[in-house]
């Protein structure tokens, strides 16, 4: 399969570029910009040189990811998967009164109109692909059902994420492309940090078994995690 994964630079979406690789997929690893630290990538391409393609994308801006896509249609002539998982977590533990309004609009614009944006500019490449599928990574803070009353930016950003997974899966489920928002789990990341139980890799491989259909969401739930378990919206 041909994968575009936004964010492979470190985190998930490294774990997502590393196991890609290994399966023997050909990866688009999108990264912010060169100085993004992206010693893990460097050395998967040199491990895996046919198979990856470094491709400079900052889902926030459009430009940029404009020009993302054009480099990936001349490389190949379709993708099988997105995999959005590029975010930002901006003002962590912020009560509503000190909320920075441009943190918000930031959140807003990577977590959620990343992915839009991404989709509008590959979703032609994306057609010209085989059993495609598009994965959103999500989050449990975004889950109306397990509002905690913190993280203002980023849980309202990912509820969002999860309205345009919903809105996304309805305009391509004709076309029989599968459309999932996704928790990964709490897990061992920049993001996450060292405290969390789970670790990236394993939930790199159930997001892979996913998209290559060795597993599928039970009940076909929009909002899942990593297994394919449902989560609530
Ligand atoms: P990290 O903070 O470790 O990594 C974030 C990645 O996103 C980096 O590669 C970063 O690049 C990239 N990124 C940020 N902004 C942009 C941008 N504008 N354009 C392109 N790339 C960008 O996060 P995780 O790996 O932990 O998170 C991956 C996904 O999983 C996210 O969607 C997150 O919300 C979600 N998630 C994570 C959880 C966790 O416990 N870690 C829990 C629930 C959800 P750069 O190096 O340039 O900054």
């Amino acid at each position: 399969m041909r994968i575009l994964i936004t964010g492979a630079n470190r985190g998930l979406g490294l774990a997502l570029a590393a196991e890609a690789c290994a399966r023997g997929h050909q990866v688009l690893a999108g990264v912010r910009g060169p100085g993004s630290s992206a010693e893990g990538l460097q050395e998967l391409t040199r491990t895996f040189p046919e198979q990856v393609t470094i491709l400079p994308l900052d889902v926030s801006d459009e430009n940029s990811v404009r020009y993302a896509c054009e480099q990936a249609s001349a490389r190949v002539g379709g993708i099988d998967a997105v995999i959005n998982s590029a975010a930002i977590l901006l003002g962590r533990d912020q009560k509503l009164e000190q909320l920075d309004f441009e943190q918000v609009e930031q959140s807003f614009q990577t977590n959620l109109f990343g992915p839009m944006i991404v989709m509008k500019h590959f979703l032609p490449l994306l057609r010209g692909g085989e059993n495609q599928a598009v994965i959103n990574i999500s989050s449990e803070a975004g889950s109306l059902a397990g509002a905690y009353g913190g993280d203002y930016s980023y849980a309202l950003s990912k509820a969002a994420l999860n309205m345009f997974s919903a809105q996304l899966r309805r305009e391509l489920a004709p076309q029989g492309i599968l459309v999932h928002a996704l928790h990964p789990g709490w897990i061992r990341t920049d993001m996450g940090g060292e405290k969390a139980p789970g670790d990236a890799a394993v939930s790199a491989e159930g997001i892979l078994n996913l998209i290559e259909r060795k597993t599928e969401a039970k009940n076909q739930a929009l909002f899942i995690d990593h297994n394919g378990n449902p989560m609530s919206l």
